[in-house]
């Protein structure tokens, strides 16, 4: 299911199977939330080189239905998306105050939309993620939030290891009643506090998930706080098991991170950036709303091979942004995406080469030597990543929505 071709230090390369196919890790999985990658047809997200998307279980609950899209033949055939596809089960909505109206051992109470109310349990999370056919589905947990303390922190831990077993044995059962392949990964949660994220992520190791999750981070703790966890709690989990860091996306945040032998990504952050028109080169992001790219004839990034690079120039999404013509988020998602995409696939060949630390270095210092990251020193560099976990906190309110 899960195998380790390379290892660079802790970075390593390794294929994932899943019912659609095979992944090679480490990997990056654009957000589908609503079965779409916002902007693109599900062939443009795959001509771009990706094996994965991921969507939210229930998101798609809310509409069109969790029964409509089995009806018409599952995810994969009602997106038209033909590899592999993860799905959440949605944990991080269903627990915002948007949603939630009372919360228990038993499972959720929340109102939808119409004000309607809905019971959400571990049982119906998996019910819905295996109805839907996805290749990989997510247990359901209480995220302990970053700022939550006392009681509330830790029933959120004790809460997802037993809705943990509880997914765990809907998702056996389900498996054996109709022989599916779907995979199901267990998500620890504790914050940023070592020794909860330890006691969290050790417990969900011993039991038997086929991959395993850091939750509840990159929702608005300091970078060294996030870097330091990742550190701990990536020791935690057996060494040959897939690790999946849910919600990071940044570049730099994602080389270290797979410097640190994480194996699976997932975020916003690339495409969320592109419809607010930043723009990601090797040299940090750009504005394009800037002024100075009214007349500039160049590409978003001289020497990117992807369709808006060879076809348009910053003067022309310079343009649409500013008239908010809808070709601007089609435009500016391939360019982000392909950068990603691109940036983990170097990563993969820099691996097997054992070349990890020499790209890491040229690539983070390239990475903030931009113009527009002039204000970029060694000084201010934790301000400046505050600022940009700042703003993809931000992003994550406006996923939520
Ligand atoms: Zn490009």
């Amino acid at each position: 299911m899960f195998q380790i071709t390379h290892k660079d230090g802790k970075a390593r390369c390794g294929i994932l199977k899943t019912a659609s196919g095979t992944v090679q890790t480490p990997f990056f999985m654009p957000v589908a939330s609503r079965g779409t990658v916002k902007a693109l047809s599900s062939e443009e997200v795959l001509n771009l080189g990706f094996e994965s998307i991921i969507s939210n279980s229930f998101i798609l609950s809310l509409y069109p239905g969790i029964d409509v899209i089995e009806k018409l033949g599952g995810i994969h055939k009602f997106s038209n998306f033909k590899k592999t596809i993860f799905t959440d089960s949605g944990g991080f909505q269903v627990l915002s105050k948007d949603f939630l109206l009372k919360k228990s051992d038993e499972g959720v109470l929340f109102k939808d939309k119409t004000g309607k109310k809905n019971k959400y349990t571990p049982e119906i999370a998996i019910q819905n993620q295996f109805k839907l056919g996805s290749d990989v589905a997510m247990t359901f947990d209480d995220v302990a939030h970053y700022g939550l303390n006392g009681k509330d922190y830790v029933d959120a831990i004790k809460r997802t290891h037993l809705w943990a077993k509880r997914c765990l044995t809907e998702h056996s059962k389900l498996k054996t009643e109709y022989g599916s392949k779907q995979l199901l990964f267990g998500i620890s949660q504790g914050g940023t506090k070592a020794e909860y994220r330890r006691f969290s992520t050790t417990k969900i190791n011993r039991m038997e998930f086929d991959g395993y999750a850091l939750g509840g981070l990159v929702v608005g703790e300091k970078r060294v706080e996030l870097f330091d966890t990742i550190k701990e709690a990536v020791k935690c989990f057996d060494e040959h098991k897939i690790k999946y860091l849910m919600g990071l996306g940044s570049p730099p945040d994602i080389v270290w991170a797979v410097g640190l032998g994480v194996d699976c990504f997932d975020s916003i952050y690339p495409t969320s950036n592109a419809r607010h028109g930043a723009l990601i080169t090797s040299k940090g992001r750009i504005d394009i709303f800037k002024k100075k790219y009214l007349e500039d004839e160049s590409p978003i990034e001289e020497g990117c091979k992807c369709d808006t690079c060879k076809n348009y120039s910053r003067a022309y999404l310079h343009h649409l942004f500013k008239n908010h013509e809808l070709l601007a988020y089609k435009l500016s998602t391939i360019h982000n995406l392909y950068f990603m995409e691109k940036l983990l696939s170097d990563l993969r060949k820099a691996i097997k080469k054992g070349n990890y630390s020499e790209f890491s270095e040229d690539f983070l210092k390239e990475y903030f030597s931009g113009n527009e990251n002039k204000e970029f020193s060694s000084n201010i560099q934790q301000k400046y990543l505050e600022k940009e976990i700042k703003e993809g906190a931000r992003f994550l309110l406006d996923w939520k929505r």
